[in-house]
């Protein structure tokens, strides 16, 4: 099949989103061209998108037909509580609208999109999850870092860093014992707190560790550090949310990798 053939029959390939079913897409790391064929078709059929501040601008364009609902935090506000934004889905949903639920990422991976799964199969709404690329794999890839490597990793964990006082905290010590590398998303807030514990757990202050900020984006950047400096790196580089922390000896592999382009 042909480009132009896979655009053209992409709504026959990826199915029809019906009017009060709700669609949980990802939309990938960021940069366009993460979407899939799946996610793309489910913009162009929308009538109703409710997206939070992952999701770039330029990707909700392409919902030319839908009613936009932004969820995400704005400036210094509060994000809408969770349960807002179920209702809003339902509400959307009952009313027969043809909903995309966008998130940056992958849907399921901490993004709460099971939670609102959950609140439409209660409802009795139907719907579909159309994962997208998360930013471990995305941005990894994008800063020439490896997520696994024969001879360097045989595992890779990919945690929270933002469950402070949840019953999803990552046991920091038990993780380091792995000895396996550590993805760490929205990490930057408790930082200080994980160096200690991943240390505690016997991970080295030398142990090679990285800051991603705005993966895949043009403005993308990469510190690398140790365990050790990593929290003065940050400081130091003033790097922001959204950003992916990376311990392990996957991060050292970053200079044999870089790509030759
Ligand atoms: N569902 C998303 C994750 C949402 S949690 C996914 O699968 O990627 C939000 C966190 O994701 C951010 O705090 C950051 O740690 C990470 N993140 C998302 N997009 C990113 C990007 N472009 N660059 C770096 N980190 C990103």
């Amino acid at each position: 099949m042909s480009l132009a053939d896979a655009v053209a029959g992409l709504k026959l390939r990826s199915g029809v989103l019906e009017a009060g079913h709700v669609w949980l897409v990802g939309a990938g790391p960021g940069d366009l061209g993460y979407l899939t064929l799946d996610a793309l078709s489910a913009l162009d059929q929308a009538d109703a998108l409710v997206h939070d501040a992952l999701v770039q601008p330029e990707v909700v364009a392409i919902a030319a037909k839908a009613e936009i609902f932004f969820v995400g935090k704005r400036g210094g506000r509060l994000s809408i509580p969770q349960r807002e934004i179920n209702d809003l889905l339902v509400r959307l949903a009952r009313e027969g609208r043809k909903v995309v639920r966008l998130k940056g990422g992958h849907p399921y991976v901490f993004a709460r999109g099971g939670e609102e799964a959950e609140a439409l199969a209660q409802h009795g709404i139907a719907y579909r999850v159309v994962p997208g690329v998360t930013s471990a794999f995305g941005g990894l890839a994008s800063a020439g870092i490896p997520v696994t490597m024969r001879g360097t990793n045989g595992a890779v964990i990919l945690a929270t860093g933002f469950a402070a006082d949840s019953d999803d905290r990552p046991n920091w010590a038990s993780l380091a014992r792995t000895g396996q590398p550590i993805v760490i998303y929205m990490g930057l807030t408790h930082m200080a707190t994980t160096v200690t514990e991943l240390m505690a757990g016997g991970l080295s202050a030398f142990t090679p560790a990285a800051l991603i900020e705005n993966a895949t984006l043009p403005q993308e950047r990469t510190v690398v550090a140790t365990l050790g400096t990593l929290h003065d790196a940050m400081q130091r580089e003033n790097i922001v949310s959204p950003a992916l922390i990376v311990i392990g000896g996957i991060v050292a592999l970053r200079g044999r990798l870089r790509g030759g382009g």
